[in-house]
């Protein structure tokens, strides 16, 4: 017989479940079995409002909820199918709903709240999370999916200065199109990120201008408009579809980017003396070859020694260090924070790159100056896309963690619920 404790006995307290108490607990051959029910006996019709306490029926429903003292615990509980006494209410019946399990759902609140936070809080695969709770996948990934959406709304979110970056979302793969033929699919994702925060506000499928620009236009008008610079990688369709969309923010260009197009230009000149001097490739012998990673380094960063041997190789190929003066003085020119000093830094480059006559440098030279309005505004705000890169790094680990992704949508909620700041562990 059971005897009515208002919810204050052991059982309840020890399942710890709002507005349910323990009737009855027993241990069966697979486990232990705890029937529960709402502590409330009356409930207000979700029709008339009129609060009724005639019971209908007692059905009795199996729910998923976290695990108390082990994963073997199994929860029934006895619902009440209420009865509407108002005479003008077409509704006859209804089922009492709580907080912890409103209408229809079949996992506690609570243990919604354990997936979502699971996820959230660490790079945790959607399996893992629902192997521990015992769960479903799908189960796991629609509450990612309605909290990720909640998350994702980037309109209602002050963006100052964005950040446009790009990396492969999955392998390269090859697939055989309608015609027969097959086409190279190269699956990239662009990520847009909040420069202040870090946060990432939204991956897209797809790969520069005309994704870009698809985001950009979905965006409102307030938004836009609110946005006074953005960030971005050396990339004329990015730097196009940010001008024709976003017309009041100003363009910066990331110095990493320069800098590594400018080793590019070593590189290239090393392979090009290599073949008219050796007339072949360079080879682990050769001192060019075998220290080639000491021309791309900063010089302030290399150890005596490596200085060294650095200047032998300058020393031994005239056209080497001209090119490697021209580097450093690209690296110079970005280091400045003054625009007078930059234009004056500017003119001395351009001189002895002429002066030079060498292809890769005017090559160089040609590419800065395509992209030096951007640089000057890189000068004055030294905005970089280290957080975007950052932001790609926690994405690169989601992919490794979740051993790859093939949905995009999975993808992008993986990664907004991560970065979203919901952490409360
Ligand atoms: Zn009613």
């Amino acid at each position: 017989m059971f005897k009515d404790t208002g919810g204050n006995d052991a059982a309840s307290i020890l399942l710890n479940l709002t507005d349910y108490r323990v009737i009855d607990a027993t241990q069966e051959p697979a486990g232990r079995q705890v029937l529960i029910e709402p502590k409330a006996t009356e409930a207000a019709c979700p029709t008339c409002g009129v609060i009724t306490t005639r019971i209908h029926a007692r059905p009795v429903h199996r729910v998923k909820d976290l695990p108390t003292g082990g994963n073997d615990i199994k929860v029934l509980v006895r619902k009440r199918r209420m009865a509407c006494q108002e005479t003008a209410c077409e509704r006859r019946s209804f089922v009492q709903t709580t907080e912890q399990l409103p209408l229809r759902a079949r996992i506690t609140t609570r243990l919604s709240q354990k997936l979502v936070d699971e996820m959230s809080c660490e790079l945790r695969a959607v399996s893992r999370v629902a192997s521990a709770y015992q769960v479903s996948w799908p189960t796991v990934m629609a509450r990612a999916n309605m909290v990720g959406e909640l998350v994702g709304n980037v309109d209602r979110m002050f963006i100052r200065r964005l950040g446009i970056d790009e990396h492969r979302f999955r392998k390269v793969r090859y697939a055989r199109g309608r015609t027969g033929k097959v086409v190279r699919i190269e699956p990239w994702s662009i990520v847009f990120t909040d420069l202040d925060t870090g946060k990432i506000l939204d991956i897209v499928d797809g790969r520069r201008c005309a994704a870009v620009k698809k985001w950009l236009k979905s965006r409102p008008r307030y938004w836009r408009q609110r946005v006074q610079y953005v960030a971005i990688d050396m990339s004329a369709e990015f730097r196009k579809a940010v001008r024709e969309n976003l017309p009041k923010a100003k363009i910066s260009v990331d110095h990493f980017h320069v800098i590594q197009r400018a080793n590019l230009m070593i590189t290239q000149v090393r392979r090009r003396r290599s073949h008219e001097v050796l007339q072949r490739r360079g080879r682990a012998a050769d001192p060019a070859y075998k220290y080639r990673k000491l021309l791309t380094c900063n010089l302030e960063n290399l150890s005596i020694r490596q200085v060294e041997r650095l200047k032998l190789i300058l020393e031994a190929d005239p056209e080497l260090g001209v090119i490697y003066g021209i580097k450093e003085h690209v690296r110079e020119l970005l280091k400045t924070r003054d625009i007078h000093d930059f234009q004056s830094r500017w003119a001395v480059l351009e001189k002895s790159v002429k002066t030079t006559k060498m292809v890769e440098a005017k090559s160089l030279f040609r590419t800065l100056t395509a992209w030096r309005r951007e640089l000057l505004v890189f000068i004055r705000t030294r905005l970089t896309n280290a957080r975007s890169e950052a932001a790609n790094l926690t994405a690169k680990n989601l992919k490794r963690i979740g051993r790859g992704y093939r949905n995009h949508g999975h993808y992008r909620v993986r990664i907004l619920l991560y970065t979203a700041g919901l952490r409360p562990c």
